[in-house]
Formats: structure tokens, C-alpha cells, sequence
């Protein structure tokens, strides 16, 4: 398949996934994430209308978008952890963080979005399964995390963003992170990668955040 007949077939599967659902196509963004894809396959996507775009790093997404960000409207979300030596550059290149996971980088966000007079849309990153080696909050510690950001750092969260545990079914985490974002008072959910898109759909994803099934491995 040539990218633009992949980007069809994805769009028609998230419409079908919603559709299924009883949703509106349209209630899902499809975010396309170039991380480690070269400009000229950026391109392809840009001129068929795609303005949605992740990354997981700070320096490539500058190195990449700098330039492309002037002559397209794009919506550049960050899907990767960010550190504190990069909030600065973060706020200022991108429009969507969705990967907030501590205290410190809340309130880093807050300072550099003053800073800067962007206002930007926020995310917090849930280690939906509880894995030791993998960066958001936890469940437990999310309603406490939620109004710190609100109170103490006058932060507008969005909504919830998670990876489940490789090698599980998804539905029930991800129907789990609905379920923090429902009593949270949150929105949007970013769920579903290139395997799970389909699953996350049913489940509530409001976008889904796909690399592989659109550009083909990496
Ligand atoms: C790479 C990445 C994706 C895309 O994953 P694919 O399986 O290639 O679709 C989505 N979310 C995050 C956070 C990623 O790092």
C-alpha cells in the first residue's frame, strides 16, 4: 500500500470503530505520530490534509517542525516524557502535552506557558497498569495529582493519555482510564496505538495516537 492508500484505510477504520460503537467518526482525531520519520514522509501526510501530529522527542520535533509548523497549521502533540531541561523548549514548539507524569514538571509546564503567553492543551499520563518501569501516575494517586495541578498550578487538564502493559488485552485498561477521566471531570482520552486503535474507539478514545500502521515500520 502507498502511504495515502494506508492513511485512507486508517481513517476508514476509525470511522467503522466508531460507527460501531454508536459514536460520531468525527468525536476521534486521528493524531499521526512521525517520530523518527524524515520530513519528505511528514509531507505525504501533510498534503493529504492530515494536521495532527506526534512526537516523543523535544530536539527531533524541533530539528523536524520549526520550519514546517510556519506554513502549516499543525497541531504538534508531545507523547513522550519530557524533562525538566526541555519544558521550556516543549511549551514553545508544541501545542499538546500530553505526557504531564510529576509534580515538578506540572509546575514547570505553568511557569514556562506564563512565560512564554502560550496556553497550551494538557494531558496527564496514567501508568494505567502500575508498572515499575513505566513513567505516568498511578491510578491511586491521580485525583490527589489532578486537583494539585488545578489548585496549586491553575493548570486546565484535558484529559488522560496511557500505554497499556504489552502483552494484555487493552479493553479493560483502557475502559479503566475512562473511568479516571469520567470522575475526574475529564474529557478526552488519548488511547490506542497502531494494535489497539480499533479497542480504544469502543472504549472512549477521543484521539488515538498511530506510527506503525501509517508509515509502516520504523
Ligand atoms: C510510538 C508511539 C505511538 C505510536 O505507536 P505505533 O504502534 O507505531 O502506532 C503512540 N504513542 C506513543 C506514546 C508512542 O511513543
Amino acid at each position: 500500500m502507498s502511504p495515502h492508500q494506508r492513511l485512507q484505510h486508517i481513517h476508514y477504520l476509525i470511522d467503522r470503530a466508531a460507527k460501531d460503537s454508536g459514536r460520531q467518526p468525527d468525536e476521534v482525531q486521528l493524531i499521526c505520530v512521525s517520530k523518527n520519520q524524515d520530513e519528505h514522509r511528514i509531507k505525504t501526510l501533510l498534503d493529504a490534509g492530515e494536521r495532527i501530529f506526534g512526537e516523543n522527542r523535544v530536539q527531533e520535533a524541533q530539528k523536524k517542525w520549526s520550519a514546517l509548523k510556519k506554513n502549516y497549521d499543525v497541531e504538534l502533540h508531545l507523547i513522550g516524557q519530557l524533562q525538566s531541561n526541555k519544558v521550556d523548549e516543549a511549551v514553545q514548539l508544541f501545542d499538546v502535552i500530553e505526557t504531564i507524569d510529576r509534580p515538578k514538571i506540572a509546575q514547570a509546564i505553568a511557569k514556562a506557558m506564563g512565560e512564554h503567553k502560550r496556553q497550551l492543551k494538557l494531558y496527564i499520563e496514567v501508568n494505567i497498569g502500575a508498572e515499575p518501569q513505566k513513567a505516568g501516575i498511578l491510578p491511586d494517586e491521580l485525583d490527589d495529582f489532578v486537583k494539585l495541578c488545578r489548585s496549586d498550578y491553575g493548570l486546565a487538564i484535558e484529559g488522560l493519555m496511557c500505554i497499556p502493559p504489552v502483552g494484555h488485552q487493552a479493553a479493560p485498561y483502557f475502559g479503566f482510564l475512562a473511568q479516571l477521566a469520567q470522575r475526574n471531570g475529564l474529557s478526552k482520552l488519548s488511547m490506542g496505538m497502531s494494535a489497539d486503535f480499533d479497542i480504544a474507539i469502543q472504549m472512549g478514545a477521543t484521539s488515538v495516537r498511530i506510527g506503525t500502521a501509517l508509515f509502516g515500520q520504523r
